[in-house]
């Protein structure tokens, strides 16, 4: 590890040139492609793709944020073409493909994923999900739907009360089976499993082809065709990754001036404790930026809400912790901030993954403190690549807090030396009650925009891979 030096900056990788049009699919599924502003596949789907029209039972190695949703779903819509039909009878709308997901969130997006591909197709999809009240969903699979996007203790729940009937599934999908497992679905899953056809095509992702993983794929995958393609994040080849060194009491000022600087749009920033990140969104919102927090003291509703606020651009910070995060589909996030580091180095990697995805390019920045050595050095082992720290200088000049962050300096120093710490040090020059934090809102009454897109103007943005003000909501295909 270095301090003090350059910019650690990842080169591009090629993007993939195969076109959706050289594929055998129908003129209304490339339709929806073309809506959707995808103009070549991305590895997996380019490998996978093929296959699945085939008939084949897949293994894919592939993460959330590789395009892998359409890697299968186009495909499998291609294949029930032959079963479209206008017709209202639930009868003839039988549930033909099951995509069994670990989180309400992963379903939630997969559907909407579907959907968004079968758009311009007779196809009927629904979702469920626990949490939510089963009636709407009963309407739903009573109306009759051919691809059903479930978890899997809901789907068990409308199994038992004769809601769903699968003996007509031709195709199942397990995806992020490992997270399946991890979340111990595993007794369900096969109890889903045994409900179904045996004659039929099954798939699985997972991001890791774990001994459990092979076990499950033995006995449930026929001669399967293996299809990996690199991490999106290992190989976050168009990310560029900074890390900055802060004092803890500066982060807060640090992620507004780089949104500021970047001319950002929007970002996500991760903290390690929820009540960290509860804490900051507050923080972050009493400086003016619409905030949204996602961690586990929300509710499953609450997360949703937020990620769908954030999706239609009406919120700029997302400030999250990991386990709220994993998984989330939000495609060609300009930013990442990790305002803590993570814990875990393999958590940095699934961070910066929520940027620079399906070819563009994106920013991942890590607010270094002194205390945070050991976990840089973990990151480093694991992307293989050294970390080089760059000394951060803040514009702002208003008194902050310094005094309080070289007390908790003190403080720690002193738990590891087994002493007590001393007593805090008060000078003329640190107030105890700071101007800055009292004061709730930096922007003058009556300019409603936050207050680094008001300067954004005067500042010109540092790198040219960024592309500014473009709100997710708009690339989300919806
Ligand atoms: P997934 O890995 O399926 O969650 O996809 C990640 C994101 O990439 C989604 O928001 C997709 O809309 C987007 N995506 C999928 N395929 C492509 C493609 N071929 N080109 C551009 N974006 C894509």
């Amino acid at each position: 590890m270095r301090d003090n030096t350059n910019v650690t900056e990842v080169s591009t990788v090629t993007a993939p040139a195969a076109r959706f049009d050289s594929l055998a699919l129908d003129a209304k599924l490339l339709r929806a492609v073309a809506d959707s502003g995808y103009e070549s596949m991305t590895p997996i789907q380019a490998k996978a793709i093929p296959i699945v029209l085939a008939g084949r039972d897949v293994m894919g190695a592939a993460q959330t944020g590789t395009g892998k949703t359409a890697a299968f779903s186009l495909p499998l819509l291609q294949k029930m073409l032959r079963h479209e039909n206008a017709s209202m009878s639930p009868a003839r709308h039988p549930v033909r493909a099951l995509v069994l997901a670990p989180t309400r969130e992963l379903a939630d997006q997969v559907a909407a994923n579907v959907k968004n591909y079968a758009q311009h197709t007779q196809l009927r999809s629904a979702v469920v999900f626990g949490g939510v009240d089963m009636k709407p969903q009963t309407a739903q699979l009573k109306a009759g739907v051919e691809v059903l996007i479930a978890t899997p203790g809901r789907l068990l729940d409308h199994i038992e009360a004769k809601n769903a009937v699968l003996n007509q599934v031709e195709y199942v999908v397990l995806d992020e089976a490992d997270r399946m497992l991890d979340i111990g679905f595993l007794p369900d899953l096969q109890r889903i499993l045994s409900y179904l056809p045996r004659q039929r095509q099954t798939l699985l992702f997972s991001a890791t082809f774990s001994p459990e993983i092979k076990r499950l794929a033995e006995s449930y995958l026929q001669d399967p065709v293996t299809v990996e393609v690199a991490r999106p994040n290992a190989t976050a080849s168009t990310v560029e990754q900074r890390f900055y060194r802060v004092a803890d009491d500066d982060k807060r000022a640090a992620v507004r001036q780089i949104l500021r600087e970047r001319e950002l749009a929007q970002a996500i920033v991760f903290l390690n404790s929820k009540l960290g990140a509860a804490r900051m969104a507050r923080a972050f919102e009493r400086d003016g930026l619409k905030t949204a927090a996602l961690h586990g003291d929300k509710s499953q509703d609450e997360r949703l809400k937020s990620l769908d606020a954030f999706k239609r651009g009406e919120v700029d910070l997302l400030v999250a912790t990991d386990v709220a995060a994993r998984g989330l589909d939000i495609a060609d996030l300009p930013a990442v901030f990790n305002f803590d580091v993570p814990f875990n180095a393999e958590d940095y990697v699934h961070r910066i993954g929520r940027t620079g995805r399906a070819g563009a390019s994106g920013l991942a920045v890590t607010l270094v403190t002194r205390d945070d050595s050991r976990q840089i050095g973990e990151i480093e082992r694991l992307i293989k690549k050294q970390i080089e720290i760059e000394p951060f200088e803040l514009e702002d000049t208003r008194p902050r807090r310094r005094q309080r962050d070289d007390d908790r300096g003190d403080e720690r120093r002193a738990r590891r030396e087994g002493r007590a710490a001393a007593p805090p040090r008060r000078s003329a020059s640190a107030p105890v009650n700071d101007p800055f934090f009292d004061r709730p809102y930096e922007e003058p009454a009556g300019d409603a925009s936050p207050a680094w897109e008001r300067g954004k103007s005067e500042l010109p943005a540092k790198t040219p891979n960024i592309r500014p003000k473009r709100k997710v909501a708009a690339l989300l295909g919806g």
